[in-house]
């Protein structure tokens, strides 16, 4: 029997799983989208992308979250016959202002948790409901969470707080940042890679469904796009990005819309979606004529450039960018478009190394990489260390 680590990022309809050794070799990687609809479906590849075989399902064996992990891990039962799970890491939007490291799972730190909800109503609940039904597959056996705000708590009080009445900040209303366990990874990378990077300023963008931007000083973060909630910052997929609060009194009091609507507005109407009316997928929105499209990748590409250029300010200078994220590791066009005419700033790119995905595409000062990311593997190094302590 082979001893392995899992690790779930468990969403309100998908469902992310990564299986290691106890060495942190990956096994495999495996998600489910759509839960609950009938177009439900799980993938999985080994530690090299290559598809494992999945069994047909009936579209019941992902009607909830509970249910698609029993099913996922009936898969992985399957492919990797006889393997004990020693511990499950979990991914957790928010650690709030306290938790700011990997921890071992209790019935009171669920709760304390639990009270964090109101601070990511759309995620937080989706991931705690992903801890239980794992405590219920693997009674007994040890959960460790993972906090995607947790990297970003070092931030210094002017990257922390919003200009309202000192009271919110103390009760919890801050910069939080999210995307950490992803920033984590790269940031590790650069260590082990690129020391004196690493050492010096560098700004991530994270460009996925999610997309925001850190910068880093030696390493830490100390300034992030998104702020309070995931919907600061950057324009997504679905999510608008930064907003004029103005805009949200305005559909307040002008179009009567409520705190349901206006949420459904922002977190799953808008940005690439709601700017192109096509698509929030960029393969799709780079593949068509649609000229909405266009100006929504035109607008993503300008935001990411503005926030360069505020966190170069913010860091004092600029040494290096990462890209990463679906977006960051395999858009070449939006990457040229947000190096384009950013050479006052040091940063010049190779369009032959870009289009190839290079691991470095620049030929400036400034040295501009790919790094593919890696949550999973952050969360399978934290349950392994937790589990050692
Ligand atoms: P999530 O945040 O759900 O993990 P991903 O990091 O997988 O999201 O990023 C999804 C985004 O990456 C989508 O907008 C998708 O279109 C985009 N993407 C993936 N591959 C490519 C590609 N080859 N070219 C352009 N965009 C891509």
């Amino acid at each position: 029997m082979s001893r392995a680590i899992l690790t779930l990022n468990s969403g309100s309809s998908s469902l992310k799983l990564g299986l290691f050794t106890e060495g942190l070799q990956t096994l495999a990687i495996g998600h489910v989208d759509r839960i609950g609809r009938r177009e439900a479906a799980m993938k999985i590849a080994d530690a090299e992308g290559r598809a494992l075989p999945v069994p047909e399902h009936a579209p019941n064996d992902f009607a909830t979250n509970a249910q698609a992990l029993k099913t996922a891990l009936e898969v992985f039962e399957a492919d990797f016959p006889g393997l004990e799970v020693i511990a499950v890491g979990h991914r957790i939007v928010h650690g709030g202002i306290e938790h700011a490291a990997p921890e071992l799972v209790t019935e009171a730190l669920m709760k304390d948790l639990a009270r964090l909800a109101p601070f990511a109503p759309l995620h937080q609940p989706h991931n705690l409901a992903g801890v239980r039904a794992a405590i219920e597959a693997f009674p007994g056996t040890p959960q460790i969470v993972c906090y995607d705000t947790a990297f970003h708590r070092g931030h210094p009080f002017v990257a922390d707080t919003y200009a309202l009445p000192r009271a919110y900040y103390e009760e919890g209303v801050r910069r939080y940042g999210f995307h950490g366990l992803s920033y984590d990874y790269i940031h590790g990378e650069l260590a082990r890679t690129e020391p004196e990077l690493h050492a010096g300023r560098v700004v991530v963008a994270h460009l996925g469904s999610g997309a925001s931007m850190c910068a880093l000083m030696d390493g830490r973060s100390v300034a992030s796009t998104l702020g309070f909630s995931a919907l600061d910052g950057l324009p997504m997929g679905t999510r608008s990005g930064e907003l004029d609060p103005g805009v949200v009194l305005y559909l307040m009091d002008q179009k009567g819309m409520g705190a349901q609507e206006i949420s459904d507005l922002l977190y799953k109407q808008s940005g690439l979606l709601g700017m192109s009316g096509v698509s929030n997928d960029m393969r799709t929105l780079e593949g068509s004529d649609d000229p909405h499209a266009k100006e929504a990748i035109d607008y993503f590409c300008f935001r990411i450039k503005r926030e360069l250029g505020a966190m170069a300010a913010a860091l004092g200078g600029l040494d290096g960018v990462v890209f990463c994220g679906g977006i960051g590791e395999n858009s070449s066009a939006t990457r040229a478009r947000v190096c384009a005419g950013m050479e006052w700033l040091g940063i010049e790119i190779d369009p032959e190394a870009n289009a190839a995905h290079a691991r470095t595409i620049s030929t400036g000062k400034v040295r501009v990489m790919v790094i593919p990311t890696n949550e999973e593997i952050v969360i399978a190094r934290a349950a392994k260390a937790v589990l050692a302590q």
